[in-house]
């Protein structure tokens, strides 16, 4: 058994297998290591102790080169190795891990808001980036939520131990827009992340990004909201779209609606990216809610308003066709690089 495990010792190191075949072939379920030790119990009593640790040695020994096969250095003879040079230095150019060759880039969900925001500041909007922590007063008071609200439940999202409170939606920032660009007219753009306590599937993440609009002015109604989204979303998608508003809920809006737009991939025959309806839910929006203006120090009486929140990542995936909202947070390489 000494024999065996001097000749396995060798047969290790000489071993050049690739780091998951190396890992199946010595720690695997069945690897040597394994079997080497199922043996134990055929070693005279005397011998046992110093077979176990020659085991450990070579279990060890396989980590260790295991580890170096991991960060791609080829274990050459005599070759030196500067521990203090950025790791990729030392490793030969075809073993390398493909990343490091990789030059950064942005990600899809970024390039997309910055072509959001060129479109809207054509159309001379401002922009404001939201915070990704806040208070109470901008995600609830501020938006005609009073404190016992049944409607604060919607948003189950995450707090802090001192009662700050990771944003749900963008319009958490509709009431500083309102102070830092008024007074009206106001047109401002404000993008962001949010967080949801959320199970997460194909379409629901708990972290998303949206992109919310408020403009203010003299004489603004339903038509002049509906036409600029409109006017957006043609310009993003690059195509006319037949569009059309329907009610929904929001304590902050009145009326609340959601904005629906005719599907411009199948021109409403049904295809899976409208779910074979014809027509795609695309954002909430409605007329800011009289009482959400006098927050921000706006009368009610003399302008009126509107505002929207999109979702960045649901426009992004019908723009770019991709079918699964988790792999714009996965960081795999193979889905970001077609990008
Ligand atoms: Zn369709």
């Amino acid at each position: 058994m000494e024999y065996n495990l001097k000749e396995l010792r060798k047969k290790i190191i000489a071993d050049k297998k690739d780091y998951e075949s190396f890992k199946k072939t010595y720690l695997g379920t069945d690897g040597f290591v394994k079997k080497a030790l199922d043996n134990i119990k055929d070693i005279p009593k005397e011998e046992k102790a110093s077979y176990g640790k020659e085991i450990n040695d070579i279990k060890q020994l396989c980590i260790d080169i295991l580890e170096k096969k991991r960060v791609g250095v080829t274990q050459k003879n005599n070759e030196k190795i500067d521990p203090t040079a950025p790791f990729d230095i030392n490793t030969a150019k075809d073993k390398r891990p493909e990343i490091l060759d990789l030059k950064g880039s942005k990600h899809p969900i970024h390039k997309e808001v910055e072509r959001f925001i060129e479109i809207f500041k054509s159309m001379g909007f401002d922009v404001m980036e939201s915070r990704q922590l806040d208070d109470d007063y901008h995600m609830f008071e501020s938006l005609n939520f009073p404190k016992g609200h049944p409607a604060r439940d919607m948003y189950d999202t995450f707090w802090t131990e001192d009662n700050f409170v990771l944003p749900a939606h963008t319009s958490t920032m509709q009431n500083r827009a309102m102070k830092e660009f008024g007074p009206p007219p106001i047109r401002a753009v404000l993008p962001g992340r949010c967080f949801r306590n959320e199970a997460t599937d194909a379409s629901h993440e708990h972290t998303f990004y949206q992109i919310e609009g408020v403009y203010v002015d003299e004489g603004i109604s339903v038509g002049n909201m509906q036409a600029t989204i409109k006017a957006f979303l043609e310009a993003y998608l690059e195509k006319e779209l037949e569009v059309r508003i329907q009610p929904s809920f929001f304590p902050f809006t009145e009326p609340d609606c959601e904005f629906v737009i005719g599907c411009p991939f199948c021109s409403k025959a049904g295809c899976s990216v409208c779910g074979h309806s014809g027509w795609i839910e695309l954002m909430g929006c409605g007329m800011i809610h009289p009482n959400v203006l006098s927050q921000a120090g706006i009368d009610p009486e003399k302008y009126s308003g509107f505002a929207w929140g999109f979702g960045v990542d649901r426009l992004t995936m019908i723009k770019l066709g991709i079918d699964d909202i988790r792999y714009l947070r996965d960081s795999n390489l193979n889905f970001l690089k077609q990008f």
